[in-house]
């Protein structure tokens, strides 16, 4: 939505824009890429964005298992979804860099962990190669469209919030990055029906049993807490979690394996006793 968005901002001003997205594993809160193009010429290539001028990093999370700032042009610059000061943050290179705790502003505006129209009031900021009034209406017409007025002027303020909070420096460029395009082995490699071993030309393992390797539990802004005391072990928290991390233990009490846990919050929303809570990480239970 945040490319898209984009992508018809920059129509709004006359441009030429394309927006398109890449899924590796298409499941609810797993890291994906989406890219969007943006020139006062017709556009013609169609292929991914191997060198962009603007690297958005929805998650900083995803900088320790992606080397995500590979290819961003030494001139370029990084829009980070992140509580802390572009100093503080380390890309793997030297950049400008423009930070903004889009979480926090997206839990304000829109009592959600949703920040793809907060973000993109930091990249008005980071660049004015598309303004935050275009920006913002294209986020009007795009969310209103689909989602009501109302949601559509929310959007719209989180984004003029995140323009307002951006903090503006240069990032650390500290962090060794290798470039992982092995992350799709061939069939000849990809032992079927068991969980691949540690993949050592680095990237992501895939095939069957792979959720091993996934550590979805850097997937999400919440985790869950649980109270024993309220449980009374009807275990529907344990069939419908999507990550399969929550544990029956010997007792009928659970466990819940946080490296796995990516916060959906769906086990707190069928527990009839209100046995678990859902909190933002980092800010205690
Ligand atoms: S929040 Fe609950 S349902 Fe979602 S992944 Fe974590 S344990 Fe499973
Ligand atoms: S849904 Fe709630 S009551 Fe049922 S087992 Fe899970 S935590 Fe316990």
């Amino acid at each position: 939505m945040a490319a898209q968005t984009i992508a018809e901002a920059a129509i709004l001003e006359g441009r030429q824009a394309q927006a398109f997205p890449f899924f590796g594993a298409e499941r609810r809160g797993a890291p994906v890429m989406a890219f969007a193009r943006i020139d006062d010429r017709r556009i013609c290539d169609r292929t991914q964005v191997a060198e962009p001028d603007m690297l958005v990093v929805m998650d900083a999370s995803l900088l320790d298992i992606e080397p995500v700032a590979l290819g961003l042009k030494k001139e370029g610059c990084a829009v980070v979804n992140s509580p802390m000061r572009p100093e503080e943050i380390d890309l793997g290179v030297v950049a400008r860099c423009v930070s903004v705790d889009a979480t926090s502003i997206a839990l304000e505006h829109l009592k959600a962990p949703i920040v793809n129209t907060a973000i993109l009031g930091a990249m008005a900021r980071a660049d004015a190669f598309v303004s935050l009034a275009s920006i913002q209406r294209a986020i009007v017409n795009r969310f209103g469209e689909k989602l009501g007025e109302r949601a559509g002027s929310i959007n719209s303020e989180a984004a003029g919030a995140a323009f307002e909070r951006s903090r503006e420096g240069m990032c650390r460029g500290e962090r060794k990055m290798q470039r992982g395009n092995a992350w799709l082995p061939t069939w000849q490699e990809t032992p079927p029906g068991v969980a691949l071993g540690r993949w050592e030309r680095g990237g992501m393992a895939v095939g069957p049993g792979s959720m091993r390797q996934n550590m979805t539990g850097t997937w999400g802004t919440s985790s869950p807490t649980y109270t024993r005391a309220r449980c009374i072990g009807c275990q529907r928290c344990w069939f419908i979690c999507p990550e399969g991390c929550i544990r029956r233990l010997e007792d009928d009490s659970l466990e819940f394996d946080l490296r796995y846990c990516k916060g959906c919050g769906l086990c707190a929303k069928v527990c009839p006793k209100e046995a678990i809570a859902m909190h933002r990480k980092g800010a205690g239970a």
